[in-house]
């Protein structure tokens, strides 16, 4: 068997366990390699899919809005975009100075608050998304580090599901590479976030198995499971009585 063949029977094998045939599928797609990968692979597949991909309306951005929209049209796939400035009025380079926070944070609680609403509005109750295990490994570890236990229950949420949650990620792009999917593999360039920077080098610096990082997490934080409220705003999932992204939204329309 080829690189290419054992990769899609490992994937397959982990998508068997977490997706029924019969369901139709939204899959967010950020136009990288992860979520590129698994949207192909369900298309391939045979699972109705059906794409959502939030237009974050950095200058850089079109050109993943660009791939995604290509990419989807060749396979035939629907794909549904939405805008953080049409949604809320600003673009997120505009949100992540306002809201004077790490722009990662920023980015990343407006996104998955996004995600949900137009999944919810789209009529799906849950996401595939394309994390694979190093970026489970590392947020695992920065959760700890910062004693982040509400962080650490989303990592599981029952609104996502994740087929590349076990892969790791060297092999992900070997793959996006090998099978030349149109795909820009260039950081974020308003990445801040120096600390899963840190993780990630002392992973590899001690050569740290992000799989034994994963399984010690999943055998003492089960008991995490379930503890999901709605946000007493929007409706989403939160920790709290209001979520991050509507606590983030309101201080930013103050500012
Ligand atoms: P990230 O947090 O950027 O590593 O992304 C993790 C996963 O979230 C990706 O594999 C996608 O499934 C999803 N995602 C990230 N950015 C976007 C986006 N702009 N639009 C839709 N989905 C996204
Ligand atoms: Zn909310």
């Amino acid at each position: 068997m080829d690189f290419k063949e054992e990769f899609e029977k490992k994937v397959m094998k982990e998508t068997k366990k977490l997706i029924k045939k019969d369901k139709k599928l939204l899959v967010a797609v950020s136009g990288g390699k992860d979520s590129i990968t698994i949207l192909y692979l369900l298309h391939k597949w045979g699972y109705d899919v059906e794409a959502l991909m939030i237009d974050l309306g950095f200058r850089f951005f079109k050109e993943h809005v660009d791939n995604a929209r290509e990419f989807c049209r060749e396979l035939g796939i629907k794909l549904h975009i939405a805008s953080v400035k049409k949604e809320l009025g600003r673009g997120m380079r505009e949100l992540q100075l306002r809201a004077g926070k790490s722009n990662c944070f920023t980015c990343g609680v407006i996104k998955r608050w996004l995600i949900n609403r137009k999944a919810k509005e789209l009529g799906f109750e849950k996401v595939v998304t394309g994390h694979n295990l190093d970026d489970y490994a590392e947020s695992i570890l920065m959760n700890i580090f910062m004693n982040n236990r509400n962080a650490s229950r989303n990592l599981r949420s029952p609104f996502r599901i994740k087929p590349l949650n076990y892969i790791p990620e060297k092999e992900i792009e070997k793959y996006a590479r090998e099978m030349g999917f149109k795909i820009n593999y260039e950081a974020c360039p308003y990445s801040d976030n120096a600390f899963r920077r840190l993780v990630l080098n002392m992973m590899r610096e001690y050569e740290i198995s992000a799989m034994n990082v994963v399984k010690m997490f999943e055998k003492t934080s089960m008991k995490e499971e379930g503890k999901f409220r709605k946000c007493s705003i929007c409706g989403g999932p939160s920790s709290g009585e209001i979520c991050n992204a509507c606590r983030l939204i309101n201080l930013i329309k103050k500012k």
